[in-house]
Formats: C-alpha cells, structure tokens, sequence
C-alpha cells in the first residue's frame, strides 16, 4: 500500500498544499506500515512570537464581533467538515492509526461541538445578582478572554482542538495549536478547512487561528508566553506536571486534560450481555490508546472465573480483528509507535514480576505491514492493586481483579493516582448510586463503558487527571473572564455594602 500516495491526494483534497510547509526538521511516519508520510519544517521561536503577536492582534477585534456573528463563522467551518468528513477521516487514521470507524467518530465530534459552539453562541448567559443595597444592581458578565494556546495529544488528533477552537471562537478569543508531533499532517488540513470557512465567511482577523508545528520545545516557549491567557493542554500527566506550575507561576489561566486510568466494576448483579462488548471496546478499542480506556476490571469474586474466562475467549478470537486500520472490518489497528510498543512490553513484564496470570499481549506480526506495531491485547488477572496497574500504559492492557463487597472496592478504584472514567455495570439501583456517590472520577458511568463520552457533557477528570473540564455544560467559562458588576441607579449618595458608614 503506497500510503504516502494516499496522503499526498488527501492533503491536496483538504487544501493543504505540503511543498508550504516541507523542510527536514520533522519526519511523519504512518503507525499503519511505519512509512515516511511527510518531512517538514518547525517552527522556530521567531515565527511563534509571530503567530502569539498576530493571535492577540486579532483578539481585539475579534471580541468586538457580537457572539451570535462569531457563531456563524464556526456554522460554516461545521458545514465543510461535512463536505470534508471522509477524507479527514481517513487522514486521522493514517496519522495516528485508530480504525476508520473510529477516525469517523472523531470528525463527527467534530461537527457535533460545532453544532453545540453555534448554539452557545446565542447562550452565553451572565447573572442577575440581588444586590442587598437600596437602588443597586448587580450584574455577572461573562467577557472574552483572550489568547487561548492548545496542546493536544497524538490519540484524538482533531477533536480536542474543535473541543476547545470552537467554543473559544464563539466566546470572542483566538486561538494558536501545537497538534503532537505525531500528528501534524491532521492538524495543518483542519487549519486549511478552517481558513476556507473564514474565506466564506470574509472579513476575519489575520491570526484568529493558527498552527504551530514543533516538539516539546516549542509547547514550552507557547506555555510561559504571558500574551497567552489560557493554555489547554491535552496529554500525559508528565506533560501536565510541566506544563500546570508553568502557566500558574506568570498567572495563566489552565485546563489540563491528562492521563486516565479507568476502572469498571462488574457486580454479582450484571447483565453480562451488557458488560461484555463495553469491556471490550473500552479495552481493546483504539488499541487501548485513548484516556478513558478501560484498564482496570473488578469483579466480584462470584463471577471471577466465569468472566475472566469469558474474556479470555473474547480475546483469543480478536487476532482476526488486528489488521489495517483503513479496512473497514479491523477493529483493532497499530500501536502509535516502537516506543510504546516497548513500554507495552515492560508493563507486561512488570505486571507478571508482581504476580500477575498474564495472556496475550505480543506482538502480532502483519505480513504486508511490516513496519507497523501491531499487538494482541493483554488481559492480566491480578490479585492486588499493584504499582504496575496504577500506572497508566498508553496500549490494550487489561487488569483483571476480584472484589468481596462494593464498600471495600470503591476504595480501591480510588487509590490510583488519576480519576477520569469510571463505570459499574449493575442491574442494582442501589449499587449505581452508590458508586456515582464513591467513584472520584470526573465521568461516572452506569451500564456503559468507560470511553466513548458524547460532547454534550463537560468531559474531564480529577487529581493528576488535571481537573479541567471541556466540550458540553458549562464549559464554555473557561474560556470567559468572568466580572462582577454593580451600577448604583438611585440619586442619594450610595449606600456602602456590609451597612459601613461612612459620612463626610
Ligand atoms: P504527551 O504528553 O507526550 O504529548 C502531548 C502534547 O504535549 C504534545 O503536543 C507534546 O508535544 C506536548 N508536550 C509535551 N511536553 C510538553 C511540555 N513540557 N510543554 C509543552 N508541551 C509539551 O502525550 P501523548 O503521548 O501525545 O498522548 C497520550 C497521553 O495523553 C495519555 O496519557 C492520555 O491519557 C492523554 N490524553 C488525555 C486526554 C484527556 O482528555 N484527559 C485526551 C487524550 C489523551
């Protein structure tokens, strides 16, 4: 499969004109074969001051624009993805290598918080405060914000920045991207798509919305800029340790999105027709490479056997699913790389090192896609909670364990370090409210999985998870500054808060 062919007509499709951007300094591989997609050229600590000054050059006139205006921009930017959804989907895949059903199911998101933007776009509702003075009046207002800087991962190489790009854009601020260095290619043919919606819509500032390509390096000098109000960023808990003390020591605004390590409770009172595809796809799913991958089963000790089994079954007929992700029957594609193909590795040794029952888990060699990482997904029973199953593994790493009473395992599935996703599958009415009540997780789920959240909700997580909240609900505020206003309409000279006096 010539895949650098394939590139080349979907670049050109999506607008992006490669030859712009070549250069030596970054090699693309596709984690479908390993081949050589595109060498490009970083940016350059000289041509991101650039984009920071044009981004906050347009943010003055960007926030003058009325919100239900700016909304229109990003109706017109979700009308293209349509017309783009498939050949975007099909560049997600190749650059990062999840199952096209699933590069679908990004560009999807995609439109679907477009859609969520627009209609924020007229929502964008402040308080009416009573005041407890005579003739006062008291106002919240929500106001733009200003520069909004994101950093996203290489596993959701599009939707994370429509997720925050386009509530920011509605919210009156601009925006500048540092997609992974994985996954450039993606982020430059949304860039393009972007810039057609802005052609179609006219009269946009010059740097409302810009990429910046480049490693680590150049997400550090984009995180202490103080010209950036707000950095998002998206990644592992190693990058949000960095990045989080960074943006606070100049008094940044940030929303971390990091490492999950999501567990699922299986009760003595599941339906296991139920339980069984969602650990599946929460398992195996995206090669286990998203942040609400399942990692973590409990199960209770009565159905222990019978469900590992069941599992163990499950598994020894996916090697038939592992194939090329842009085959429309593959459930499972490549691992991202060599790299984490490794650390897979050492996270299966380490498991089996802590007395761990360890099946699967090697490498599935693919005849005609020699240089991709491809695997058979691990399922590992353990009896503790050892370091290694606290320990997120970016790759298809499924720990099995056995609980005796809710009460106890709930203390359990809070001891890891991160609190993203959770799910119990329970037919109990009492047992599901319990664990919404116990879980820690930003996401608690009853009877379906733990990954696959739908935009509508503020998706995000808790302790080294980073505590941010993006897409649905109210997320929008992050990307507002928030102002307390009081108007005195009253003729007397004012009454002072708290009843102090004060006469002169
Ligand atoms: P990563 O942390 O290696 O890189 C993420 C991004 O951060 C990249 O763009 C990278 O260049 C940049 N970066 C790294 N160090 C930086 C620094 N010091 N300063 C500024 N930028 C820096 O993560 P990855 O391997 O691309 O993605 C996998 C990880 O992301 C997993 O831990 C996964 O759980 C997490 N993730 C979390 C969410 C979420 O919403 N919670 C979503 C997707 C992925």
């Amino acid at each position: 499969m010539n895949v650098e062919k394939k590139v080349q007509d979907l670049l050109s499709n999506l607008g992006v004109k490669l030859v712009d951007y070549k250069g030596s300094d970054l090699k693309v591989h596709s984690p479908i074969n390993g081949s050589l997609i595109a060498e490009l050229a970083l940016d350059t600590q000289a041509t991101l001051d650039k984009k920071i000054e044009d981004a906050a050059k347009a943010f003055k006139v960007w926030r003058r624009v009325p919100a239900p205006k700016r909304g229109e921009l990003v109706r017109i930017f979700g009308n293209i993805l349509r017309d783009h959804k498939e050949e975007l989907s099909q560049l997600v895949t190749i650059e990062c290598g999840k199952i096209i059903e699933e590069g679908r199911g990004e560009v999807q998101e995609m439109i679907d918080i477009c859609d969520f933007a627009v209609g924020l776009s007229r929502q964008l509702y402040g308080l009416t405060i009573a005041s407890e003075r005579p003739n006062h009046v008291m106002h919240e207002n929500w106001h733009p914000l200003g520069v909004v800087g994101i950093i996203s991962a290489f596993n959701f190489p599009v939707a994370v920045w429509a997720w925050n790009a386009c509530l920011a854009f509605v919210c009156g601020d601009t925006a500048i991207w540092k997609p992974s260095e994985k996954t450039p290619l993606t982020a430059l043919a949304v860039q393009s798509l972007f810039e057609q919606a802005c052609q179609e819509f006219g009269d946009v500032p010059e740097g409302l919305s810009s990429v910046v390509l480049g490693e680590r390096t150049i997400g550090e000098q984009l995180v202490v800029d103080p010209r950036v109000a707000l950095i998002s960023a998206t990644g592992s808990t190693r990058m949000g340790a960095q990045v989080g003390p960074k943006v606070a020591a100049r008094f940044g605004k940030s929303l971390l999105e990091l490492g999950g390590n999501n567990a699922i409770v299986v009760s003595q009172h599941a339906d296991l027709d139920v339980a069984l595809p969602s650990i599946l796809f929460g398992a195996v799913g995206t090669a286990g490479q998203r942040c609400t991958s399942s990692r973590r089963v409990f199960v209770h000790k009565s159905i222990a056997d019978k469900l590992f089994n069941t599992l163990k079954k499950a598994y020894s007929g996916l090697s038939l699913k592992i194939g090329n992700p842009l085959d429309g029957k593959t459930l499972i594609g490549p691992l991202i790389d060599e790299e984490s193909f490794n650390t897979m590795q050492s996270s299966i040794a380490a498991a089996k090192d802590q007395g761990g029952e360890v099946f699967q888990g090697q490498r599935h060699p693919l005849e005609d896609l020699k240089g991709g990482f491809y695997v058979n997904p691990a399922l590992v029973r353990m009896s503790n909670q050892t370091q290694i199953v606290c320990h997120e593994t970016f790759a298809p790493i499924l720990y099995v364990m056995e609980y005796e009473s809710l009460e106890e395992v709930m203390d359990r599935h809070n001891e890891v370090p991160q609190g993203l996703s959770s799910t119990i599958f329970t037919t109990n009415l009492q047992e599901a409210e319990y664990f919404k009540q116990f879980s820690d997780c930003g996401i608690t789920n009853v009877n379906i999985g733990t990954s696959g959240a739908e935009i509508g909700g503020a998706f995000g997580g808790e302790k080294e998870t980073g505590g941010g909240r993006e897409s649905g609900s109210d997320a929008w505020k992050n990307y507002m500054r928030r102002q307390t206003s009081t108007t005195y309409y009253g003729k007397d000279a004012p009454a002072l808060a708290q009843g102090i006096r004060f006469d002169i």
